[in-house]
Order: C-alpha cells, then sequence, then structure tokens
C-alpha cells in the first residue's frame, strides 16, 4: 500500500518503498525539477530546444520541459537538428541564451560509461555529464523504469523501440537484475571523480 494514501501502489523504490499512481507522478516531477536545480541545467529567459521523438525517453522529456515552461521562465522550442550551432537564424538571433534538452537517462548514461571506460576512451567521459556546454540532460536522475511508468499513467504515447545491445550492454542489464541500484551506482561514482 502506498503509505500516504493507503492506495493501490504503482511502483516499489529499491528501499521497499511503495508508491500510488498520483504519489508517483508527483515524486517524478519533482525530481524532475530538483534535478534541473540541482545541476543549474536552465537559468530564467533561456530559450530550450528539443527534438520531437517517439521514443517514451522523449515524450516524456517534451511533456515536462512544457509543464516546466508553463510558469513563464524560459520558452520551449522544437528543433530539427541536436546542434547548437546550426539553429535557426530566428532562434540565433534572439538575445537569449539558447540550449537543447536530450532524453538521457540513468540507463543510458550508465551503459555509456561503462563502454568508454572499456574502451579506455576515458577522454569521452565528458560526454557524460549532465551538462555538457549548450546540452542538458534533465532526465538524467531517472531510471528508464521510472519514465516508462510515467509515460503510461500519463497515457502519453509512445513507440515501443527494442535498442540493440551488445555484450556490454546485457552484462550490465544482468547486473543491475542481480543488484538494482547498480546502475545509479555507476553513474553517482562518475559524477564523483568527475567533481
Ligand atoms: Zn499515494
Amino acid at each position: 500500500m502506498c503509505k500516504l494514501c493507503e492506495t493501490k501502489p504503482v511502483y516499489e523504490f529499491t528501499n521497499k518503498r511503495k508508491v500510488c499512481k498520483n504519489c508517483f507522478v508527483r515524486y517524478f516531477q519533482k525530481k524532475f525539477l530538483t534535478t534541473i536545480r540541482k545541476f543549474n541545467m536552465i537559468k530564467r529567459g533561456e530559450i530550450i530546444g528539443y527534438k520531437k521523438g517517439n521514443s517514451f525517453r522523449d515524450i516524456v522529456l517534451e511533456d515536462l520541459l512544457f509543464m516546466f515552461s508553463k510558469n513563464g521562465m524560459v520558452e520551449i522550442v522544437k528543433i530539427q537538428k541536436l546542434d547548437v550551432r546550426n539553429q535557426k537564424s530566428e532562434i540565433r538571433s534572439r538575445k537569449s541564451d539558447f540550449k537543447i534538452a536530450i532524453s538521457s537517462t540513468i540507463d543510458s548514461e550508465s551503459d555509456k560509461i561503462v563502454h568508454i571506460l572499456i574502451k579506455g576512451d576515458s577522454k569521452n567521459l565528458k560526454e557524460i555529464a549532465p551538462v555538457d556546454k549548450k546540452v542538458i540532460k534533465p532526465l538524467y536522475l531517472f531510471l528508464d523504469a521510472e519514465i516508462l511508468l510515467y509515460a503510461k499513467i500519463k497515457k502519453l504515447k509512445f513507440k515501443k523501440e527494442k535498442e540493440k545491445k551488445d555484450k556490454i550492454s546485457k552484462f550490465i542489464d544482468e547486473l543491475e537484475k542481480k543488484h538494482p541500484e547498480i546502475k545509479r551506482a555507476i553513474l553517482n561514482s562518475y559524477l564523483e571523480l568527475e567533481k
């Protein structure tokens, strides 16, 4: 049972705390705002671009960005290319700072970290940062499972796509099954090292 409202739970955190639909949505939206603040991702008056996609990560990012823009602090625009220099002159000519939000998650980033380390390209580790120059990752502290559940509860339409996974990715997935939180731990260790 959800401890707060005594209703049926939809999600259980690794610390065994269970939450109902409403409490989960509240937790999720609050965490999104906390992530933006924690990593100083967005400042008042900025324009935030995002690329329209069909995956559950993309549509949840879009949903949350529009929720965020409702307070009038920022403007959200759809863009064609995920490249800050390559935007329409219309955006470039404005005085406001322009940033691009992408839908990286704990799963995607922990996977990249392990790949980079195994290949020994540690200079590429910089790309894993929550903010990489003008690129921000507001879903940085979410698991795919949480994002998928949010999409389902909010009835957002997305396309199921099967990600191609190599041996390393499958290995990390197996580890996560036996040791839940290992993906989060990889990302947290990375953040500690890059401080
Ligand atoms: Zn509840």
